[in-house]
């Protein structure tokens, strides 16, 4: 496959001529050495982003037709999902099969926001006076997409598709980890026929390439996922430009059982929860808020079933627990495997680092129990296979647990009481409450965060909004 940078349906090796090495986690095997980018290609991608979004080509389109262009982006990428969903895992070392969703999920993004081209109008407003006043939405200009590595095609689809369908162009970052498919999705937009610049792809580092682009005077707006202290980097680095931001930052997120849930759907429930994506997911329910009163229970099934989910081949289909996304990743983790133990929270399952056929970056499914509020296991993302149970007396104890972070992404609430479930579903500062279920996405569905879990939401029509100004216009009649 290509491995240059993709800037103007062009491909180009890095100005310095530097490259950088991807490593497959899995295997420990080198998968590619990719083009560098730094701050004179961000330049460059940034200029044909512009050129396009100035462009009759681009800004003459008629937002039926540049629908179509994404839905056939989508039928493309619809074609070559077995080899999109490979190089996912091969990059990610998540399970095939996750992969095969993650791309599933972003051809329906992606046909999602092509369904609005042509159905986002503005209004007419009722002013005082002698006036027509209308209000436009129009496109705000180029984008800068800087995105992380677990999830690295969807999430960046969750900033194209809307950024595009609003008629914005892309300059897309991918984090070093993964830039692979983000490149082949370059090769697909170019085959779409969307116009050069439309969609340009820069890999290189977070330091230099992402932060040229966030203080690049020619970048309109900057949608960002990834960790809150690199969030808090941008939103001080875009203030130079006064860019517009959306913020999708990280969590720690509760995962409350309550004593009349259906226990089993909730132990199921909190399993996918913490290990589905080995648990680097930002809305991961890292936190086990249990009833005291079904607390052990709750821990013993959960442990039984833990046990039973082994690190495995990615490739393999029956592997539901991948690798971790780099050595540095599981060094990250392991520490804080240490750090639990060292602060008195009692190992239930897991806790050490894994190889397959003696390779890989793997790390058990681990469980604490006993953890108390007050533990970094508690109040920190982990971003891996680790999950804390901490355990409440009532209702009123459990959403105050639950609302004791600095995050705010999402939570889930399992119960057979539908009145608690709506109350506590509206008590949570959350964006994303799910009741009797847990990690479920939809592209009609915003998703997003409270407190320092960002701001700003991808998906649903929320999304396409961000990517517009709004225009009044005064017509005196
Ligand atoms: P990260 O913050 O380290 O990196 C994310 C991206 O930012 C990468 O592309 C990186 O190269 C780039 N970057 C780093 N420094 C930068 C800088 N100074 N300027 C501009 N760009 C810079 O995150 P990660 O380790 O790749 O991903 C894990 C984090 O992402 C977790 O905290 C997780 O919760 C979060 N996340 C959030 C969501 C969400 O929707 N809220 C989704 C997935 C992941």
């Amino acid at each position: 496959m290509r491995t240059d940078l993709f800037i103007g349906n062009e491909w180009a090796p890095a100005a310095s001529g530097r490259r950088f090495d991807v490593q497959n986690p899995a295997t420990e095997e080198l998968l590619a050495s990719v083009a560098e980018g730094d701050a004179a290609d961000i330049d460059r991608a940034v200029a044909a982003a512009r050129a396009c979004f100035e462009s009759a080509e681009w800004r003459g389109l008629s937002a039926r037709k540049r629908g179509a262009l994404l839905f056939k982006a989508a039928d493309l990428l619809a074609s070559r999902l077995p080899e999109m969903a490979e190089l996912e895992t091969r990059q990610n070392g998540k399970p095939l099969f996750e992969s095969k969703i993650d791309v599933s999920s972003t051809v329906e993004t992606l046909r999602y926001y092509a369904g609005w081209c042509d159905k986002f109008g503005g209004e007419t407003v009722p002013v005082d006076g002698n006036f027509l006043t209308y209000i436009r939405h129009e496109p705000i200009g180029v984008i800068g997409a800087i995105v992380p590595w677990n999830f690295p095609l969807n999430i960046a689809g969750w900033k194209f598709a809307p950024a595009l369908a609003a008629g914005c162009t892309v300059v897309l970052k991918p984090a070093s980890e993964t830039p692979l498919t983000a490149l082949l999705m370059g090769e697909i937009f170019a085959e779409a026929g969307l116009p050069a610049g439309a969609f340009n792809v820069v890999p290189g580092h977070g330091s230099t390439a992402g932060s040229a682009l966030v203080r690049h005077p020619d970048v309109d707006k900057i949608s960002f996922t990834g960790s809150t202290s690199v969030g808090q980097r941008i939103m001080q680095d875009a203030a130079g430009t006064v860019k517009r931001l959306t913020l999708e930052l990280g969590g720690k997120s509760p995962n409350i059982i309550f004593d009349d849930a259906d226990i089993a759907a909730a132990v199921r429930g909190a399993q996918t929860g913490i290990f589905y994506g080995k648990g680097e997911v930002c809305a991961a329910g890292s936190r086990l808020l249990v009833d005291r009163k079904v607390k052990d229970q709750v821990v013993e099934q959960l442990a039984a079933r833990c046990r039973k989910l082994l690190p495995g081949d990615p490739f393999d289909k029956t592997t539901r627990l991948g690798a971790v996304v780099s050595k540095k990743q599981q060094e990250s983790v392991l520490e804080y495997i240490g750090t639990a133990s060292n602060e008195g929270a009692t190992l239930v399952a897991g806790g050490k680092a894994a190889t397959v056929n003696g390779k890989g970056f793997f790390v058990e499914a681990t469980i604490f129990d006993d953890v108390a509020p007050t533990m970094t296991i508690a109040r920190e993302e982990i971003f891996g296979p680790v999950l804390a149970v901490l355990a409440f007396d009532d209702e009123e104890e459990a959403v105050a647990l639950a609302n004791q972070s600095m995050y705010g992404l999402a939570a889930g609430v399992w119960s057979r009481d539908i009145g608690r479930a709506h109350r506590v579903a509206h008590a949570i500062r959350a964006g994303t409450v799910w009741v009797n279920t847990y990690n479920m996405y939809d592209p009609a569905a915003p998703f997003g965060g409270y407190k320092q879990s960002g701001f700003g939401r991808d998906l649903g029509r929320t999304a396409l909004e961000g990517y517009t100004e709004t225009k009044s216009v005064w017509i005196a009649l």
